[in-house]
């Protein structure tokens, strides 16, 4: 991919400042299997948090940044603009306001408005700060555990699934899929289906932006949406069962398998249009 010309003023960088500390929580799960449910869980991580065990202080240390993070920094201030741009654009299109996310850059802990958040669990966005949170470190546990081809373009995806979910807080689906989980009413396989359905339609949005930024800046170089499948496939629910269990359990199912993912963002890519995205027609029926 080639880097374009947005730059966000909301992204904030808290590596190295020493901030980190608090709380750490952990350790009673395993941190891979918390990264992958995180990864889809669709908004809201405090579930895990609060199931996890195992609670002790930290604190991150104080230095400077390399080149490296440096360059990394630079790279999401980009894709976070290249996000804001483009949905801007999109909600202007349907007379809807736009608001940003903003997106925070950390290392080992931190903490959110979902509670602690750890690296361990993989990029999230919470929806009670409107805050995506990342660390970067996420990225080498995609390619080594998950098998998935990382480079610039899966950050990208991910980031761009990340803000799919913050699409879905601004237009209130988050918000109706939070009523649901509430009311009691429904089974737990049914709201597995509930849980799929949002992270697909995250994944659908993932490629409506990827399509309006290309069309927007010819960002998209050979491999980049390859690339993309690659990453969305790996994290499929099969896929993650598959090599931690051995099996996979249809009915646990909480994020797609990963014929689904690559489906939904595929679609989001050929169409480009935010109207074609109801996943949860073809599922909740
Ligand atoms: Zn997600």
């Amino acid at each position: 991919m080639k880097w374009t010309d947005d730059r966000s003023t909301n992204v904030e960088d808290r590596r190295g400042t020493g901030s980190g500390g608090g709380m750490l929580v952990g350790g009673g799960l395993g941190t891979l299997i918390i990264a992958a449910i995180v990864f889809f869980l669709g908004g809201d991580p405090s579930a895990i948090l609060s199931s996890s065990t195992g609670i002790g202080n930290t604190q991150t240390e104080q230095r400077d940044l390399t080149k490296d993070e440096l360059n990394e920094r630079e790279f999401i201030t980009m894709l976070t603009g290249a996000n804001e741009t483009t949905w801007s654009k999109i909600f202007t299109q349907y007379n809807m306001k736009f608001s940003p996310a903003k997106v925070v850059m950390f290392e080992d802990i931190t903490q959110s408005g979902c509670g602690t958040a750890q690296s361990s669990m993989g990029p999230f966005y919470c929806p009670a700060d409107q805050t995506i949170y990342m660390d970067l470190a996420f990225f080498n546990e995609l390619q080594q555990r998950f098998g998935a081809k990382v480079g610039q373009f899966s950050v990208a995806y991910v980031l761009a699934h990340e803000y799919g979910h913050h699409i879905q807080t601004l237009l209130g689906t988050t918000q109706k899929v939070d009523a649901l989980r509430n009311s009691g009413r429904y089974s737990e396989a049914q709201l597995n289906r509930v849980s799929v359905a949002t992270e697909l339609q995250a994944d659908f949005y993932a490629g409506v932006w990827a399509k309006q930024t290309n069309d927007r800046t010819k960002f998209l170089e050979p491999g980049d949406i390859d690339e993309a499948i690659s990453a969305a496939e790996a994290v499929g629910d099969d896929n993650i069962q598959k090599r931690m269990q051995g099996y996979v359990n249809q009915e646990s199912f909480t994020h797609g398998t990963s014929e689904q993912r690559k489906y939904w963002f595929t679609k989001g890519y050929e169409t480009g249009d935010i109207r074609q995205g109801d996943t949860f027609d073809q599922l909740l029926k």
